[in-house]
């Protein structure tokens, strides 16, 4: 991989690795990496003003058009207000002068407040809560460490969230393999007035995926059939993504969410080491990976790691399966954490293939039937 033609680097920034809920999916403290123990529960100011040197002198070195900063954890907002605020004026203040700048910070919402939302919209910082659906759905996964829901406490904050937010939340929402797509979607759209979603597949590979696939295809269509009779315009990320993709915008659907294809996403842990994406811990593959830490590395040295170089490549490289696949260029084979298995590494096809095929063939037919120029959506699809 040649990285000095990278416009975007995205880093996913643990602010905190605690979390005040306890969801039984949670890739980062239920999928068998228990890492984050030895990990500070804080991101220091030290760490933050480290981090923020080294994306400078990065920057400056790989001329990088634009930083998007993704504020995570555990749970972010487990941090205090006044140590967030500075984090994101330290952030803003250095960043803003050399790059594009874009901070989002992903929350499961249960405790925003005035004095959160105020600073968020100080420092341009796009919100993303996650909430599965309506009580019965979030429940199933999302409790806390007693056992008790959090859907109330979600649904609070994501109220607040949209009446005072300059910029409107989005929600993030995991599919459940049995959830009731039509119920989760009107739940969202006349229940919550929630204008911008996002649905993500579980993050299971070879090794631990028993399911149905066909399952998640039949909720994501559901969705679009939704989605495309709703009234009002309503964005469905993945949707979106998927459409941009058939219309030749972008590179393949799960490179990790984002439109510009010279992109690469860092994960920097509260402790100031570097890694890449993260949601590889719920892979064998990233068994024992160390981190790199950034007060004796730089991020250009970092990205020079194997791990970094061959994970770009999988993600660029479909599975030998999918070759005559007519959604190859688009699909991918699907996020690098759902190709994994131990005896192949990543090359399968993503465990959720048969339903995101059948999702895929609906959408241009549909798209198809309703006029869209065949040759434009590409003929050879359908
Ligand atoms: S709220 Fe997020 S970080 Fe916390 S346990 Fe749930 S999925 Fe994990
Ligand atoms: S739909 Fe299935 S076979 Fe086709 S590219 Fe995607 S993972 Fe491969």
């Amino acid at each position: 991989m040649n990285f000095r033609e990278l416009n975007t680097l995205e880093v996913i920034l643990k602010i905190t690795e605690r979390c005040n809920l306890n969801c039984d999916y949670c890739y980062f403290f239920n999928a068998g990496d228990d890492s984050y123990k030895g990990h500070s529960a804080l991101i220091s100011n030290d760490t933050v003003a480290l981090l923020v040197q080294r994306l400078k002198e990065f920057s400056e070195e790989y001329e990088l058009q634009r930083i998007a900063i993704h504020l995570h954890g555990g749970e972010p907002l487990l941090m205090p207000k006044a140590r967030l605020d500075r984090i994101c004026r330290e952030i803003r203040s250095n960043l803003d002068p050399v790059v594009d700048l874009s901070m989002t910070i992903q929350t499961n919402g249960m405790l925003v407040d005035l004095d959160w939302i105020e600073t968020f919209n100080r420092h341009r910082v796009q919100v993303g809560v996650s909430l599965d659906g309506a009580k019965a759905h979030n429940d199933a996964h999302r409790l806390d460490h007693n056992g008790r829901s959090s859907y109330q406490a979600t649904v609070r904050g994501l109220a607040l969230c949209q009446e005072h937010l300059n910029q409107p939340p989005a929600v993030l929402a995991v599919i459940g393999e049995d959830f009731d797509a039509g119920e989760i979607y009107d739940h969202f759209r006349r229940d919550l007035d929630v204008r911008q979603l996002d649905f993500l597949l579980p993050d299971l590979n070879h090794d631990n995926f028993s399911g149905n696939a066909e399952a998640y295809g039949d909720f994501l269509i559901e969705v679009f059939d939704r989605m495309a009779k709703d009234e009002e315009s309503v964005g469905v990320r993945f949707i979106d993504h998927f459409l941009a993709r058939i219309y030749g915008q972008g590179n393949f659907l799960f490179g990790d969410g984002n439109d510009d294809p010279d992109h690469l996403l860092i994960t920097v842990s509260s402790d100031g080491g570097v890694g890449p994406d993260d949601t590889l811990r719920s892979t064998k593959y990233w068994n024992g990976y160390d981190y790199r830490d950034l007060k004796s590395s730089s991020i250009g040295e970092i990205i020079q790691d194997t791990l970094f170089h061959e994970f770009e490549h999988y993600k660029k490289t479909p599975a030998s399966a999918c070759s005559d696949c007519c959604w190859r260029d688009v699909c991918g084979s699907g996020q690098p954490v759902h190709r994994y298995g131990s005896s192949k590494g990543f090359d399968n096809p993503t465990v959720y293939c048969e339903g995101l095929d059948k999702f895929y063939t609906h959408v241009v037919r549909h798209l198809a039937l309703h006029g869209e120029p065949l040759e434009k959506v590409g003929a050879d699809l359908i």
